[in-house]
């Protein structure tokens, strides 16, 4: 039997029989997609790329369902980047393969907006095709510094749900220490760090603390990238004046991701203008960064300095420990407890960041939820079986040498040779430090790797570099940035 739906999600519900797969509704499907999406994606990523499609059909004879896009664009681009996801989605919510297809939808609708595709200040946007620039769509109302009480804070963003442990313990007292005198002691406050380690949650942490102590302050949160589309946007309707007295006037400005500026260098000169008025206001500004200021690419020198004059704090990869805690507080407060012993395994296994252990917690939920099992290691090994694959396939020793080796530029061959001048003894001991960290292999295995080195080399190398990255921010960050590298 084939269930068909025209089009949109609104006539969905409006269904007289819904259609069951196995009890399970087809209906909560795509609500729990899409509710999983919007987790996972950035606000821009899901409005564009998910919010415009819709589930068109189920058909139960072959296990399959098609998901239709609004136009061909959209629909090549679904296809290359989200369809094993929606194929995932599927699979654990009917709790068996199901074959997800794409086409495009009949009516595709078109809201009503006004377009930059003319605009010759069109900024390259920085994730998805050039193309979409033509096709990035704005809408009027949307024009955000005209709303002019809208904080954007989500509310779910604060101290108490954030988890401490050594990698994020500075940049949380720092966090708090400007959230109780914004505009005093540390301004700018620059958070930088790896994707997923809580820059975003903090920040809007501040942001919730400072509105709940003065709930008329003016507070805005503002990705890096709807700041350009601002700057596009005030260009394009000759509104500078506006743009200006809005976010001069602020009490707090969030703004996140800043590297998404790089290159764009009409918005660097609006905000260098925002960022001087706002400062000699004593108002507070909080900047969030992949990167330090120093090592930021395409950004004007004289915003760098001004980065850099402020307070600067890193976030690390989270340890272990707080790996953890963080598994087993997100468990609790969705209702289903993990045991210790569960999140030690998941967390062995899944070092990257936090983003990356909250979707691997949804996963072990979904399909506890809909095979009605316990949260047992066997579960959680079996719900996580190909990340935990991809995981194993990325970080091998041999990618950690060719990393290291780029990184420093040396010889992959200088690994396992033994020769010893310092420029290539002392990569070759961060290489082994991390083969330590990022896989599972014992002393003497990496030893054999490393040209057959005796195992008690590899742990003098792995003490020595563990203690010097825990009092060098320099060798910290670069280990940091190979790691990154490696789960590219
Ligand atoms: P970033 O901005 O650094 O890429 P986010 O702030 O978006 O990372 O964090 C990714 C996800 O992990 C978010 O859902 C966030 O709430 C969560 N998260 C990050 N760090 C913590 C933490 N220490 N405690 C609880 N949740 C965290
Ligand atoms: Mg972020």
């Amino acid at each position: 039997m084939r269930h068909r739906y025209n089009g949109s999600s609104k006539n969905m519900s409006n269904l007289q029989n819904p259609p069951i797969l196995n009890s399970i509704s087809p209906l909560g499907f795509w609500d729990d997609a899409i509710g999983i999406l919007s987790r996972e994606l950035s606000p821009q990523q899901f409005k564009t790329w998910i919010q415009p499609l819709s589930l068109l059909s189920v058909e139960e004879s072959d296990d399959s369902l098609t998901i239709g896009a609004p136009n061909r664009f959209k629909l090549d681009w679904i296809k290359k980047t989200f369809a094993d996801r929606f194929q995932e989605l599927a699979s654990v919510y009917f709790g068996r393969p199901i074959n997800v297809s794409f086409t495009l939808a009949v009516e595709p609708n078109t809201p009503s907006v006004a377009t930059v595709a003319s605009l010759s200040l069109a900024p390259a946007l920085p994730q998805g095709p050039a193309i979409e620039v033509i096709e990035s769509t704005i809408s009027v109302e949307e024009s955000s510094f005209e709303i002019e009480d809208h904080s954007k804070l989500n509310p779910n963003l604060t101290f108490e749900t954030f988890v401490t442990g050594k990698a994020n313990q500075l940049a949380r007292a720092a966090s708090i220490q400007v959230a109780h005198n914004p505009g005093t002691s540390y301004n700018p406050m620059f958070l930088y760090g790896g994707v997923g380690l809580g820059k975003t949650h903090l920040i809007h942490a501040i942001g919730n603390h400072l509105l709940k102590e003065k709930p008329n302050a003016r507070i805005r949160y503002i990705h890096a990238e709807q700041y350009v589309s601002d700057v596009v946007r005030a260009y394009q309707q000759k509104a500078f004046d506006r743009f200006k007295r809005y976010y001069h006037s602020l009490d707090l400005l969030l703004i996140d991701d800043i590297q998404f500026f790089s290159g764009k260098s009409r918005t660097q000169e609006e905000f260098f203008y925002a960022f001087e008025a706002l400062l000699s206001n004593k108002s507070q500004v909080i900047i969030t960064s992949d990167t330090y200021p120093k090592e930021m690419a395409g950004i004007d020198d004289r915003l760098i300095s001004r980065f850099d004059s402020g307070l600067t704090v890193a976030i690390e990869p989270p340890e272990l420990e707080m790996r953890v805690a963080i598994l087993m507080k997100k468990a609790i407060s969705e209702g289903i407890p993990m045991s210790e012993d569960v999140a030690f395994f998941v967390a062995k296994h899944l070092r990257s960041n936090v983003r990356e252990l909250e979707g691997a917690l949804r996963k072990i939920l979904a399909f506890v939820r809909f095979h009605g099992r316990e949260v047992t290691i066997e579960v959680a090994r079996t719900a996580l079986k190909d990340l935990l694959s991809i995981q194993n396939r990325q970080i091998s020793v041999e990618n950690i040498q060719k990393a290291v080796a780029d990184f420093y530029s040396i010889k992959v061959a200088d690994m396992y040779s033994k020769k010893r001048p310092a420029n290539i003894a002392r990569p070759r001991q961060i290489a082994m430090f991390m083969a330590k960290e990022l896989t599972q292999k014992s002393l003497p295995e990496i030893g054999e790797l490393f040209g057959g080195r005796d195992h008690t080399t590899v742990l003098h190398a792995v003490r020595k570099i563990a203690e010097e990255r825990s009092r060098d921010g320099q060798l910290n960050h670069e280990i940091h940035v190979i790691e990154q590298t490696l789960k590219a």
